[in-house]
């Protein structure tokens, strides 16, 4: 017979991610009872303090650290044993922190619904049911694998979780998709020392930024020994010895390479599969996200659906930015929406890193504004001498900006330093302050946003 403990709470929070966590720590704070339910001991705090945003820059600033004369496979082991220590700290604080809270318990097992209100976590007589209100999913995404053949079962296939965790450098990594997460491991692993090639199926990496951008990415990954084949379309994984021989067509020819690793890059999808969304009548799309209207609200109003499992832009500040909303809906004013995020920021930490904001100067002209475009080598910068103080000159800083009213449009910043000054280029399109104001204001000396004061008076187009 099954003996069943029954619990109920305010709100219910399944999955530790970015947003769930952060809102279970508001609702408690402000007199809720919460029940946050994880299913592995290992991830609390989600995906991005565990193997996800952590630990991969970790990894980016111990592979730029490393001497030629170091030995590369006792390096990255010393590497990624400080990666696990760093992790291991922050899971614990995270579970410490909001379990440790008079009005939140967190349960440790896989979420499953049983109606609209009611999980069950476990089964038998260690199972628990928890009824609530309101419940809020942020159960994550999960990386996708091709449906090519032979790779599901290739022996050398890892995912990125494989790759952050593993003490053996792989002696020749090779990623599908040439995409974020796959240019970041690509630039990891090469400068610890791997042989790392880039199949990518389209005809040059990140199609969405402009041409000039991504020509300048492919030739300081290229410069780093990178080898990035594109228009290679894998049709085989093959696995007879020691390493896997992937096979692709590039213009009609047949070519092959070898992995020790084969990270496959090509996307993450929502985890819903296990979650019996049918019991708690939550409608999904067909690629498994949960459906959300703007207020992040799902099919069933009572349950609000958070982070990379809705849908939207897979970042953990997109995760943040949805608790807001949900927070707003549940104690706020219910104003906030997904509609109203202006100029949102991204990263791609590859060495140095691309930082982009708001339109492209393609889609820029597709949309028939009248723009003028700023551009200029980092090399070049005479206001910025900070990137020969520490070494790094590669890269390029582009704006567009509108030519009527001197608005900010958009920026792509190849360079030391882009994930930092690219917030506050965001920032000023948020505010509607000018280029001219972006490029007259006074900054800190050497520094990198100094750039401003010279880059926007480089008009070529
Ligand atoms: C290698 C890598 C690098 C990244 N780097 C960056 C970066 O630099 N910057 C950035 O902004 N983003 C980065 N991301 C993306 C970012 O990590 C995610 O967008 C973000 O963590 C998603 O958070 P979330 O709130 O959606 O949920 P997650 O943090 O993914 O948490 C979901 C949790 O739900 C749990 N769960 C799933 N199903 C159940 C269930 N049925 N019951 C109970 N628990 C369940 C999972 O175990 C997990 O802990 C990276 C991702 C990866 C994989």
């Amino acid at each position: 017979m099954e003996d069943t403990t029954a619990l109920t709470a305010d709100v219910l929070v399944v999955g530790f991610g970015k947003g769930g966590k952060t809102a279970a720590h508001v609702l408690t704070d402000a007199g809720q009872r919460v029940v946050l339910v994880e299913r592995s001991a290992n991830m609390y705090g989600g995906t991005c303090p565990n193997v996800g945003c952590v630990p991969t820059k970790m990894l980016v600033h111990f592979a730029g650290t490393r001497r030629a004369a170091d030995d590369a496979q006792g390096f990255f082991a010393r590497s990624t044993a400080e990666v696990r220590a760093l992790t291991a700290a922050f899971r614990a604080g995270n579970f410490d922190s909001l379990d440790g809270k008079d009005t939140a318990t967190v349960i440790t097992g896989t979420a499953v619904f049983l109606d609209p209100r009611t999980i069950a976590v476990g089964e038998g007589e260690d199972r628990i049911t928890v009824t609530a209100p309101t419940i809020l999913i942020n159960t994550g995404s999960e990386p996708v694998v091709p449906a090519i053949p032979g790779l599901a079962a290739s022996p050398h296939l890892v995912t990125s979780t494989d790759l952050i965790t593993t003490s053996n450098l792989p002696e020749r990594l090779v990623v599908l998709g040439g995409g974020y997460l796959g240019l970041e491991f690509a630039d990891i692993y090469r400068r610890f020392g791997t042989h790392v090639t880039i199949l990518e199926a389209t005809d040059r990496l990140l199609p969405r930024e402009d041409d000039d951008i991504a020509a300048s990415v492919t030739e300081i990954l290229t410069g780093d020994g990178v080898h990035i084949i594109t228009g290679a379309h894998v049709t085989e994984v093959r696995d007879d010895g020691a390493v896997s021989t992937i096979v692709y067509e590039q213009d009609g020819r047949t070519s092959t390479v070898e992995a020790s690793a084969l990270l496959p890059a090509t996307g993450r999808r929502a985890v819903t599969a296990g979650l019996r969304l049918d019991a708690a009548g939550v409608r999904t799309a067909a690629n498994g996200a949960i459906e959300v209207d703007e207020h992040l609200r799902t099919s069933q109003p009572h349950i609000y659906a958070l982070g990379d499992v809705n849908g939207g832009e897979q970042f953990t500040y997109i995760s943040l930015d949805d608790a807001r909303i949900v927070l707003d809906q549940l104690i706020g004013e219910g104003t906030r929406a997904t509609t109203d995020r202006r100029a949102v920021p991204h990263t791609l930490f590859i060495t140095p890193p691309l930082a982009t904001v708001g339109l492209t100067e393609r889609q820029a002209r597709a949309e028939g504004l009248a723009i003028t475009v700023s551009r200029e080598k980092v090399a070049d910068i005479v206001a910025m001498p900070r990137a020969y103080t520490v070494e790094e000159t590669r890269g390029v800083m582009k704006f567009i900006v509108d030519a009527d009213t001197d608005l900010v449009l958009g920026a792509a910043l190849l360079s030391i330093d882009a994930q930092e000054v690219i917030n506050t280029v965001a920032l000023a399109m948020r505010h509607d302050i000018t280029a001219t104001e972006l490029r007259d204001s006074i900054y800190t000396h050497p520094s990198t946003t100094e750039a401003f004061n010279e880059v926007f008076d480089k008009v070529v187009a």
